[in-house]
C-alpha cells in the first residue's frame, strides 16, 4: 500500500500552529457563521467548525436564519456583519434553501470577511495567481501536499468535479503550481481514459467509489474529496479505497482525510482576515 495521507492528524498539528500563532501575537479572530433551516448535515458541520474554533482560540458566533427566509433578510444580516468591526470572517453554511442564490450570497460578503473564498473578486485573484483567500478544502489539499513533499509540478492531475467550491479552484491552485490540469465532469467522455494517464487524482463528484483500481495508474496520488453516505448510514469516498490503495503512492481515506483540512484551513483564512484588518487598521 501505498503511503496514506492522514489529514486528521496533519490537520491537528495545523490546528495547535495557529493556537500558538494566535496566543504569541495576541490575535482576537472571530468568525460569523450564518445556518439556514435544520439540515442535520450542516448542522452537524456547523458544530465540527465550532468545536475547533474554539479549541485554537478563534471566537465562534452562530446565526440562524429559518429555512423559509428570504434572500434579503439573509444578504441584509450579510451586510450587518460586513459592517461589524469584531468579525474578522463570515461563512455562510450551504447547501441554501431554494430560495437563495449562491452568487448572490457570494457576491454579499466583504471581500476582505470572505475566508470561504467565493466571492468573484477572490475567485479572480485566485485564478491570476494573487494572495487572496483560497477556498478552504483545495486549500487543504495543497497543504497536504506540501506537508508530505509531494512535488505537483510538471505533473498531470485529473480533478473530477467542477463545482465553485472544489473542482474549479483546486484547478487554479494546481495551475499555479505549475500542474498540467484537467477537469472532468458528468459529460466528460472516456474518464477512465483521462484517469489513467494522471500523476494525480482528486475525486470530488459525490458519487460512492467511483474511481475503481482500473482507472488509475500504478504510482499515482490519490485525493478523495468526496463525503457519501452508503446504503448503512456509512461515510464513503469517492474512491473504492481498498482496491486502489496497493496502486497508489500516496491516497487519502474518506473520511479521515480532506475533510479535517478543510476545517483547519478554515481557521487560517479568519486568523488571515484578522491579521490583514489589523493592519489594514493601523
Ligand atoms: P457538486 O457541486 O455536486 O459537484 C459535483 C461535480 O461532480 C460536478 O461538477 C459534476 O458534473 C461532477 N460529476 C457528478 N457525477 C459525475 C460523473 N458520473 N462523472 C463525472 N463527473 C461527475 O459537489 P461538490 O460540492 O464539488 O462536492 C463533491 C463531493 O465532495 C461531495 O461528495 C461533497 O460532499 C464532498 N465535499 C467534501 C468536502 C470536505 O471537506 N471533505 C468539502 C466539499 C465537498 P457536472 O458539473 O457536469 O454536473
Amino acid at each position: 500500500m501505498g503511503v496514506l495521507i492522514n489529514g486528521k492528524e496533519l490537520a491537528k498539528k495545523l490546528r495547535l500552529n495557529l493556537k500558538e500563532k494566535i496566543e504569541e501575537e495576541g490575535l482576537k479572530p472571530k468568525l460569523a457563521v450564518i445556518l439556514l433551516g435544520n439540515d442535520e448535515a450542516s448542522k452537524l458541520y456547523v458544530k465540527i467548525k465550532s468545536k475547533a474554533c474554539n479549541e485554537v482560540g478563534v471566537e465562534f458566533e452562530e446565526f440562524n436564519l429559518s429555512e423559509d427566509a428570504t434572500e434579503n433578510e439573509l444578504l441584509e444580516l450579510i451586510e450587518k456583519l460586513n459592517n461589524d468591526k469584531s468579525i474578522n470572517g463570515i461563512l455562510v453554511q450551504y447547501p441554501f434553501p431554494k430560495q437563495i442564490r449562491l452568487r448572490k450570497v457570494a457576491e454579499q460578503i466583504a471581500p476582505e470577511k470572505d475566508v470561504d473564498g467565493f466571492n468573484p473578486y477572490n475567485v479572480g485573484k485566485l485564478i491570476s495567481g494573487y494572495d487572496t483567500f483560497i477556498p478552504c478544502t483545495p486549500y487543504g489539499i495543497m497543504k497536504m501536499f506540501e506537508e508530505y513533499k509531494i512535488d505537483v509540478e510538471g505533473k498531470k492531475a485529473v480533478i473530477i468535479g467542477r463545482s465553485n467550491i472544489v473542482g474549479k479552484p483546486m484547478a487554479s491552485c494546481l495551475l499555479n503550481a505549475n500542474a498540467t490540469v484537467t477537469i472532468c465532469h458528468s459529460k466528460t467522455k472516456n474518464i477512465k481514459d483521462e484517469l489513467l494517464q494522471a500523476d494525480i487524482i482528486i475525486a470530488a463528484c459525490g458519487k460512492k467509489h467511483f474511481v475503481k483500481s482500473d482507472m488509475v495508474k500504478e504510482g499515482a496520488v490519490i485525493i478523495d474529496v468526496g463525503t457519501n453516505v452508503d446504503e448503512n448510514g456509512k461515510v464513503c469516498g469517492d474512491v473504492d479505497f481498498e482496491n486502489v490503495k496497493d496502486k497508489a503512492s500516496f491516497i487519502t481515506p474518506s473520511p479521515g482525510g480532506v475533510g479535517p483540512m478543510t476545517v483547519a484551513m478554515l481557521i487560517n483564512n479568519v486568523v488571515k482576515a484578522c491579521e490583514e484588518q489589523a493592519n489594514k487598521a493601523i
